[in-house]
């Protein structure tokens, strides 16, 4: 027999849970008491028990929302940009006059640790400014080439951007990865622009 905590009264142990943790190997209460207490925590944690399945509830419901209207929102998306394109830019440049040292912190920071970001970056912007990346690019595609540049190497247009008789795409089926004394040559063989940003 053991005496329960609670109830004070004695009961053989088998009115006892198991318990690993405490001395005798069996819960200070009794099974009957248990019940009860178990009943009080949960109505004194009601609230916060709600709470918490409606956020896993919630969660869950936005989670197959969005995947069942993943088109609908990128449309809806496409027409809010466009509609606020000029408040966007505005609210932008804004926040960057605001931000300014610590936005150029960042960004060099980030620049530091991802090196290849920088090459994506303005080899994109010479194929932009050169009117040579498609509308339909994979922007993502393009930059996991620049990302996965090995060492020593850089990344460069088949076929030149401005080619003399042919000019190519900033398309991730037109890069290659060259040693940078391979591009040299190439450079000299095509038009100088052909390479593209080597450092
Ligand atoms: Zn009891």
């Amino acid at each position: 027999m053991k005496i329960c905590f609670r109830c004070k009264e004695a009961k053989p142990l088998s009115e006892y849970t198991v318990d690993n943790k405490s001395k005798d190997g069996l819960r200070s209460t009794c099974k009957a008491c248990n019940a009860i207490l178990g009943k009080v925590w949960v109505t004194a944690n009601k609230d916060k028990l709600r709470e918490k399945g409606r956020g896993e509830r919630w969660k869950s419901y936005l989670r197959s929302y969005r995947k069942e209207h993943k088109a609908d929102r990128a449309a809806e998306a496409r027409r809010y940009r466009a509609k606020y394109r000029d408040e966007v830019r505005a609210h932008r440049r804004k926040h960057y006059a605001e931000n300014k040292e610590q936005l150029s912190a960042y960004r060099a920071e980030y620049i530091k640790n991802h090196p290849w970001f920088n090459r994506e970056a303005s080899s994109r912007h010479r194929a932009t400014v050169l009117q040579r990346t498609p509308k339909w690019v994979d922007y993502e595609a393009l930059k996991e080439i620049f990302r996965n540049c090995p060492k020593d190497m850089v990344v460069d247009h088949i076929i030149p951007l401005r080619g003399k008789n042919v000019s190519g795409l900033h398309v991730p089926s037109n890069l290659q990865y060259l040693t940078p004394e391979e591009n040299g040559k190439k450079s000299n063989k095509f038009v100088i622009e052909g390479a593209c940003e080597t450092t």
